[in-house]
C-alpha cells in the first residue's frame, strides 16, 4: 500500500494552479507561474530537510545505544575483576557491607598456597590459569546465591546472606577439597591447594569486623599446614555492630 503523501493537500493545490495558468494570459499568468516554481521549489526542499532530519534522528538513536553499551561496559569494568570476572575489591566491599547491612552473613577468605611458587616454577600466565581454574571451581560449587570478589592478588571473599556458618564450613571444606583435586593445564602438573577462613556475622556488623574474622582465621589455616578450612567462633562481646 502507498504511504500517505505529507502534500497531498499541496500538491492538489499546485495542479489547480497548474490547470488555472494553463487558461490565464498576460501578467497572471507570469505572476501564477512564477507562485508555481517557487511553491514547487519550496516543497523539494522541505522533503529534503525531512529526508535529512530523519536521517539525523536514525543516526542520534543509534549512537544513543552506543553509549548505553560503553555506559554499561565501563560500569562492569569499573566493578569486575578482569582475569576471573568477578567483583574487584572495592565493589565487593560494597556488596557484602550491604548484605551485612540486610542480614546475618557469612564472609569465606581464601587464599592460594604458596602461589608464588606456581609462578617462579612455571611462569605467570600458567599461574593466571591456575587463578582462573580455582575462581570457576569457586562459582560451580556456590552458584548463584552469593557474592564472589577478588581482594587481593590471589585472595578472594566470599560474601553469602542468610546462610549458617555450619554449612558454610561444610561448603567451604568441599570447595578445598575441590581444588586440591583440579588438574590444571600444563605445564602446571601438580595439584594447587588453598586455604579458607570462616566467619559468621549477624545482621548490622561492621564489615572490617567480619572480614578481619575471617581473615584471622585463613591465617590459622596456614599456620595450621594449609590446605584447610578454619573458621571463627563468634564472641558476642566483641561483636560491635
Ligand atoms: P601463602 O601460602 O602464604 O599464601 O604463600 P604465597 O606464595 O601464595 O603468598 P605470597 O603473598 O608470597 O605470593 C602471592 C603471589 O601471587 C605473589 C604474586 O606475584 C602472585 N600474584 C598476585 N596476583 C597475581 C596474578 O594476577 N597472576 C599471577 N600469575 N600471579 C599473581
Ligand atoms: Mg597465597
Ligand atoms: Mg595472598
Amino acid at each position: 500500500m502507498l504511504e500517505p503523501d505529507l502534500f497531498d493537500v499541496e500538491a492538489a493545490a499546485l495542479a489547480h494552479a497548474k490547470a488555472a495558468h494553463d487558461d490565464q494570459a498576460g501578467s497572471h499568468r507570469f505572476a501564477l507561474g512564477e507562485l508555481i516554481a517557487h511553491y514547487e521549489r519550496l516543497m523539494r526542499e522541505t522533503r529534503r530537510l525531512i529526508r535529512r532530519s530523519d536521517r539525523a534522528e536514525r543516526e542520534m538513536n543509534q549512537l544513543n545505544r552506543q553509549l548505553h553499551e560503553l555506559t554499561q561496559q565501563l560500569e562492569y569494568r569499573a566493578t569486575h575483576d578482569s582475569l576471573t570476572g568477578v567483583f574487584n575489591r572495592g565493589a565487593f566491599i560494597e556488596s557484602a557491607t550491604a548484605a551485612l547491612a540486610q542480614s546475618e552473613t557469612v564472609l569465606i577468605v581464601l587464599d592460594i598456597d604458596h602461589f608464588k611458587r606456581v609462578n617462579d616454577d612455571f611462569g605467570h600466565p600458567a599461574g593466571d590459569a591456575v587463578i582462573q581454574a580455582i575462581v570457576k571451581c569457586l562459582g560451580d560449587i556456590l552458584g548463584q546465591q552469593c557474592t564472589i570478589g577478588r581482594v587481593g592478588g590471589e585472595e578472594f571473599s566470599v560474601a553469602w546472606q542468610n546462610e549458617s556458618l555450619e554449612s558454610a564450613i561444610l561448603v567451604a571444606q568441599r570447595l578445598c577439597d575441590m581444588v586440591a583435586q583440579l588438574r590444571h593445564a600444563k605445564p602446571v602438573d601438580r595439584p594447587v591447594t588453598v586455604s579458607i577462613g570462616v566467619s559468621w556475622s549477624p545482621r548490622g556488623t561492621d564489615f572490617a569486623l567480619a572480614y578481619g574474622r575471617a581473615d584471622e582465621a585463613l591465617y590459622e589455616a596456614k599456620r595450621n599446614g594449609r590446605n584447610q578450612v578454619r573458621f571463627s567462633a563468634l564472641d558476642p562481646t566483641s561483636n560491635a555492630a
